[in-house]
């Protein structure tokens, strides 16, 4: 039955077809035609290989997939070729992942000459056939030859070896398109990030700045994963070639947590959330120092569960926030939802779970360019609710500032009045006599200013009457001051009464003396007027205290003639007054004097 199963297996084996390159094809993948073996201790030399290849021991890629997951030792694959195209003897043989550190391709013709080749990211990237981000072989496959090719793959790295065969013109249309694709991939990210670079060098939101950190670290994990790394950035460093895929992915899962703590104000929405972000974020940052030392092998695995880990923490932290009432978390949640799709298909091809497909090799180019315009558009939104809040809370400050200014206006607005109010009473009571509550000689000397004046301008006449009551020091003497203070308020009150219909300018000059100023009143018609007011305090006696009390009193009037020197025209106006009021005394008292002594009083 062994024997059986043996030849079975070996005639199975054997039947294994060679690919015919025929005229017409120009390029094909091996998949279909390759056989594989698993060389777990990677202890078989090229002889030992292809001795296994004889007694059948290659079996066919399971399902015709090429993808393993985290494999120990080696993988040998064969392909029998016949090329059938005479006017293509150079073909390429390209592995279409980047990341493999050992590749070896044996070509055995039919003369038994073995030819070998070396690539793989363990090797300068200048050992390649052509520079590309992909390894690539040339082989020489002479017109209707069998040749068996073996090629040894070896890695830390996930195994996955796709092998594809093209002609030089083939590869050519092939790496132009990829190289448009990339391009656009990597000029999309790179706008991003000088978009948001200038965004943020004007609004200081650390929000842009960690996604830009995010973009670039990001960035940086494709540049790697497409091999352009390699290519572009450390050509001649293996070991950063190693180790840069690690590092690169820890950094952007730093740059991703940080910035949607920043983005979804975790802080303040969730604080459980941010603490556990935090220590994610410090998870990361150790392994980024870890994977410096440790084997490719674990360090890869251990960060691309993490990132898993990672993405759908956020997914989970950004849903809470969205239940929490955020808004705009819905755009971000939108952005992580494609990067999410993208990653996943990405990690669970790398673990050899999902076939290697446009779809699914891309995926995290594509989710990815999705999610950061997305997240761009976010950051934009977010931008625009922060500067509205910050405008209506602007507004309400304004508006209570508004009203605080009112209502300071209206009780500046009271006091002022108060104050008002306060000033003109006291300037009233600088101008009056406290006893009688007449005017006193300093408010009568302005006011008569104004009355001269007027006179001066219409020309109409003005006079002037001083009253001295008569012998006031013998009632002040006979029933003391108390009643004479009473005695000079009634005859301020009396005289006040008497002058009411000549719109008068009435003052108490001083002692028991008042002055008046007669507006409209030549000497004749003020000299009758003085009478009038010399009969009426003589008339009645004054009652105060229980005292009946006679009181006269002596008047001098003087016509007023202005002159142009205002205060001169007082002076003189109230001298000759006071001298008209003199020679009433002197002649005997209770009687009217005129300054003009030619008009008799009545
Ligand atoms: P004559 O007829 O010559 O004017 O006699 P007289 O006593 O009125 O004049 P004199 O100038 O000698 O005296 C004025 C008096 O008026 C002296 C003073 O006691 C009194 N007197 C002045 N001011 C006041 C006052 O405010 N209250 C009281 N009670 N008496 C006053
Ligand atoms: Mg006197
Ligand atoms: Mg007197």
């Amino acid at each position: 039955m062994a024997l059986l199963f043996l030849l079975c297996h070996g005639s199975w084996a054997q039947a294994q077809p060679a690919l015919e390159l025929v005229d017409g094809v120009s390029q094909t993948s091996l998949a279909e035609y390759t056989q594989y073996r698993h060389d777990t201790n990677a202890s078989d030399d090229t002889a030992s290989a292809f001795r296994r290849l004889a007694a059948g021991e290659f079996a066919p890629l399971p399902d015709g997939r090429h993808e393993f997951g985290f494999r120990d030792g080696a993988y040998w694959f064969h392909v029998s070729l016949v090329n059938r195209n005479a006017r293509e003897p150079r073909w390429l043989l390209v592995q279409r992942y980047a990341l493999s550190d050992y590749i070896d391709v044996y070509v055995r013709y039919p003369d038994g000459r073995i030819a070998h080749q070396a690539g793989g990211d363990a090797l300068p990237f200048e050992s390649r056939g052509i520079g590309y981000r992909h390894p690539n072989f040339w082989l020489d496959l002479p017109a209707d030859e069998r040749v068996d090719l073996l090629v040894r793959v070896q890695s830390q790295s996930s195994m996955q070896v796709p092998l594809d065969l093209y002609t030089p013109t083939a590869f050519i249309d092939l790496s132009r398109d990829a190289q448009l694709a990339i391009g656009i991939y990597y000029g999309i990210l790179t706008a991003l990030f000088f978009y948001n670079l200038v965004l943020w060098l004007t609004l200081r939101d650390p929000s842009y700045f960690w996604y830009l950190f995010h973009i670039t670290a990001f960035g940086m994990v494709l540049f790697t994963l497409n091999g352009l790394g390699f290519e572009y950035l450390w050509p001649n460093s293996p070991w950063l070639a190693d180790k840069s895929v690690p590092l690169s992915i820890c950094l952007a899962l730093i740059g991703m947590l940080q910035f949607a703590r920043t983005f979804l104000e975790l802080p303040q929405r969730w604080r459980l959330g941010n603490n556990g972000t935090l220590a994610l974020i410090a998870f990361f940052a150790l392994l980024a120092a870890a994977a410096l030392e440790l084997p490719y092998r674990i360090s890869i695995q251990i960060a691309t569960k993490a990132v898993l880990f990672g993405v759908a923490w956020i997914a989970i932290v950004t849903i809470v926030v969205l239940r929490r009432g955020y808004a705009s978390a819905w755009l971000f949640f939108a952005a992580w939802a494609l990067f999410l799709l993208g990653t996943t298909s990405f990690t669970l091809v790398a673990f050899g779970i999902l076939q290697k497909t446009f779809y699914t090799e891309y995926g995290v180019q594509i989710g990815s360019a999705l999610e950061m315009l997305l997240l761009s558009i976010a950051l934009g939104r977010r931008y625009s609710s922060l500067r509205s809040e910050n405008e209506r809370i602007v507004g309400e400050a304004n508006l209570r500032l508004e009203r605080k200014v009112a209502q300071r206006t209206q009780e500046l607005r009271g006091t002022l009045a108060q104050l008002e109010d306060a000033h003109s009473r006291l300037r009233d009571s600088s101008r009056r006599d406290g006893l009688t509550g007449l005017y006193n000689r300093t408010h009568f000397r302005e006011a008569f200013e104004a009355l001269l004046l007027d006179s001066r301008k219409d020309g109409r006449s003005l006079s002037l009457l001083m009253i001295d009551l008569d012998h006031f020091k013998n009632i002040n003497d006979q029933y003391g001051h108390l009643v004479g203070d009473d005695c000079l308020r009634w005859a301020a009150h009396v005289i006040g009464d008497t002058l009411r219909p000549h719109k008068a300018l009435l003052a108490r000059y001083g002692g028991e003396e008042f002055i008046v100023g007669l507006p409209g009143h030549d000497l004749a018609s003020a000299a009758a007027v003085g009478e009038t007011l010399r009969r009426q305090l003589q008339q009645e006696p004054c009652a105060v205290r229980g005292h009946q009390i006679r009181m006269s009193a002596s008047i001098g009037v003087h016509a007023v003639q202005p002159t142009k020197d205002v205060a001169s025209s007082i002076d003189a106006a109230l001298m000759a007054a006071d001298l008209a009021l003199y020679s009433a005394k002197a002649k005997g008292r209770d009687r009217v004097c005129t300054s003009n002594p030619a008009l008799a009083p009545m």
